[in-house]
């Protein structure tokens, strides 16, 4: 489920680089309602608004804005780790973060 690969990222996080933990927040996105296990399959009273998906949207695209560079059109990954820097970068290094390994 999408909430527990959220709890898996955050905990990476917590452990690798605070700085993008604390970029990312995590927490805002996992508590958006459609994440919130089965509201929407057993709720009928709950109705999801265009404008709901929307402000949604929008935070998830922030969301994969600090790991994903539309220059190079890769994600952030330990295989471009800057063991000098000691920082996580995305093959062009636009993207760079604090990363302990
Ligand atoms: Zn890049």
């Amino acid at each position: 489920m999408a909430s527990e690969l959220l709890d898996t990222v955050q905990s990476k996080l917590s452990k690798a680089s605070k700085e993008l933990k604390d970029l990312a927040d995590i927490p805002k996105i996992k508590g958006m309602p459609m994440l919130l296990g089965n509201i929407t399959s057993h709720d009928n009273e709950f109705q999801e608004s265009i404008e709901d998906l929307e402000v949604m949207w929008e935070d998830v695209k922030n969301l994969i804005h600090y790991f994903f560079c539309s220059d190079c059109n890769k994600f952030i990954s330990t295989k471009y780790y800057d063991s000098v820097e000691k920082k996580i970068r995305c093959r062009c290094g636009k993207l760079k973060y604090e990363w302990k390994i």
